[in-house]
């Protein structure tokens, strides 16, 4: 990827005197700046220099979005998101967990929406990379359950869900042979989960997605360009 062009599109820059107001498409805070893409991306300096989990958290509680697929897209063209990794574990349940509440409650308290960030954050954390390899266990499935179990209290049809969500996600990432691709299975995760709250919390989110893999040519195992 070239570091010099646009982040989210890989585009040229275009550069403005005098600076004008952008959104960064990532914390969506207002900016003024000197520059943006041909195609008006901007990202700004602090969302440029966040660390995976950061730059998650961050945009999935500013973003007014109800697409999860888009919304992951959109972040794994950061720099700071790698191929694979244990980012992809919170990725799952912070996108579902923000459109969710964009669809369910619009006027949601922020501060409610940070405390179920924190909470996602903190148990994705607990799992451990290389889960799909060593545990049989893919923990970008397992965010689907996380997502699930934050959203509904810990009781006897809600857990019962939760762990459904888990189930069904694992069972769609296991259709596919290694080897493994935390994006792939990122993907059938979010999907997996979003048909799951739909039947079961009756909650739309939008199912809008990329139509083809943009990240395949960066992966030295994976060569396909199909989204699952
Ligand atoms: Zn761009
Ligand atoms: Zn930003």
């Amino acid at each position: 990827m070239n570091k010099a062009n646009c982040l989210v599109c890989a585009k040229p820059l275009q550069y403005y005197d005098p600076p004008i107001l952008k959104e960064c498409i990532y914390c969506k805070q207002q900016c003024e700046t000197n520059s943006s893409c041909v195609d008006g991306h901007y990202v700004c300096d602090e969302c440029h220099a966040r660390d995976a989990y950061q730059l998650i958290y961050q945009a999935c509680l500013n973003t007014s979005t109800t697409g999860p697929l888009e919304l992951a897209n959109t972040l794994m063209k950061h720099e700071a998101m790698k191929m694979h990794g244990p980012e992809y574990h919170f990725l799952v349940p912070a996108v579902i967990i923000s459109c969710y509440m964009a669809v369910a409650n619009p006027n949601v308290d922020r501060n409610d929406l940070k405390e179920s960030l924190d909470k996602a954050l903190k148990r994705s954390k607990n799992l451990i990379g290389g889960s799909c390899s060593f545990h049989g266990n893919c923990a970008a499935g397992v965010g689907a359950g996380i997502a699930m179990s934050v959203l509904t209290p810990l009781s006897r049809k809600e857990w019962q869900l939760s762990n459904l969500a888990t189930a069904r996600a694992l069972l769609s990432i296991s259709n596919y042979e290694g080897p493994r691709c935390c994006k792939r299975n990122t993907f059938l995760a979010i999907k997996s989960v979003t048909k799951h709250i739909e039947g079961k919390l009756e909650v739309k989110l939008l199912k809008s997605a990329p139509r083809v893999c943009e990240f395949y040519q960066h992966d030295a195992l994976n060569k396909s360009t199909s989204l699952c």
